[in-house]
């Protein structure tokens, strides 16, 4: 077996891959992905690695990693710019360049680890907003057919935490991203509580875009959501479970004080990190090398010596604790290589 996967991810766990490419161009891309589906091996496609939990025993396969760099814009007085961003380019490099270069939207979702071309597969969000507001189109390659296909922000079928491209998981290659952002130098209008109140502002209120960046990131500092090597509570995939979305009939059997978000289609989206914290997991809680951060219960952390089963181990742990107190299932929000809950 061959290079060791630890180094790739954020959550530093992952054995061995059969073999890494690392792609740096599109053409690189293409050709070290069509040439193991042609071969018939296993095929993992990874960006920054921060959305995923590789297992112990590593990848039987090529493992592809997407380093590609890149971007083009135009920009018009009207409509704003159309930033086109090459897959292997990193989230947070482009919002702070997007704010520099004085386009608005992207400051809710600054800090967060990874790549462009994972952006959209989850629809990455934070504070508020979600990518799918800003993407015009994704540009892919279809391992089914063997060629591009492009879409169109309606066609990609972005959810909460959700896209096309998760659901027909191992489908598209994300070549890249474009991305349409007007120009300003107010912020959108402030859409989460603990933000407003970090800016000392009124929701919807509006603020420069670079406090707003300063804010979130501080904020996000607070809770180990930003990537430091030297802390392992950052030693994580950031949340580990996504927030559920239950019937208005569950959500009225929760408690009172319970976050209650109403949805566009009736049903009500809850925090699962009330719901841990409820069912008595706690910050710090540990199973061998794994535990819960101390900044943050939703993001499950390698404390420096976890394996992969660890993590799983906890992951299970707090899914029960969840169940057995409010019936509701815990869905995770981290991709699994190897393994499963
Ligand atoms: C500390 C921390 C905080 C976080 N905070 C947030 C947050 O606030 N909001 C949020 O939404 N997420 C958050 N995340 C999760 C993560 O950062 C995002 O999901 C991010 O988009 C993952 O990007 P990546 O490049 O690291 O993807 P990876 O982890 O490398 O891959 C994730 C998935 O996408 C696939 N993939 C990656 N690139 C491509 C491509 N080019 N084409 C096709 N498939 C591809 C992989 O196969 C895998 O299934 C956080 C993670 C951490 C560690």
């Amino acid at each position: 077996m061959g290079e060791s996967l630890k180094e790739y991810t954020s959550l530093h766990l992952g054995g061995p891959a059969k073999r890494l490419i690392h792609a740096k161009s599109e053409a690189e891309l293409i050709a070290a992905v069509s040439e193991a589906d042609k071969s018939g091996e296993p095929l993992l496609i990874i960006g920054g690695g921060s959305n995923v939990l590789i297992g112990d025993e590593g990848f039987p396969g090529t493992v592809v990693r997407v380093e590609t760099k890149g971007n083009s814009f135009t920009v018009d007085a009207c409509s704003g710019g159309m930033i086109t961003v090459a897959a292997g380019e990193s989230w947070d490099e482009f919002v702070k360049w997007s704010i520099d270069d004085g386009f608005v939207g992207m400051e809710s979702l600054s800090g967060i680890p990874g790549t462009i071309g994972a952006s959209p597969i989850q629809n990455i969000g934070a504070y508020g907003h979600e990518v799918a507001e800003f993407i015009a189109r994704v540009r892919t390659y279809d391992r089914k057919s063997g060629e591009q296909k492009t879409f169109s922000n309606s066609e990609c079928g972005f959810e909460y935490r959700s896209s096309l491209f998760k659901k027909e998981k191992d489908r598209y290659v994300i070549l890249d991203v474009t991305f349409q952002l007007e120009r300003g130098e107010m912020s959108l209008p402030i859409k989460y509580a603990e933000l407003a109140k970090a800016l000392n502002v009124n929701i919807e209120d509006r603020v420069l875009i670079e406090q707003a960046r300063a804010a979130v990131l501080s904020l996000r500092a607070l809770k180990g959501m930003l990537l430091d090597a030297k802390d392992h509570d950052t030693w994580s995939a950031g949340s580990f479970f996504v927030n559920p979305i239950v019937s208005t009939e569950i959500a009225a059997k929760l408690p009172d004080d319970a976050p209650r978000w109403p949805q566009s289609d009736g049903r009500v989206k809850t925090s699962a990190a009330w719901l841990m914290e409820r069912s008595g997991v706690k910050r710090g809680d540990c199973h061998e090398g794994a535990g819960v951060s101390t900044k943050h219960v939703l993001a499950l952390v390698n404390n420096g010596n976890a394996k992969a089963a660890d993590i799983i181990e906890l992951a299970r742990a707090s899914r029960s604790a969840v169940k057995d107190k409010f019936g509701i299932t815990l869905e995770p929000e981290v991709q699994f290589v190897g393994l499963s809950l």
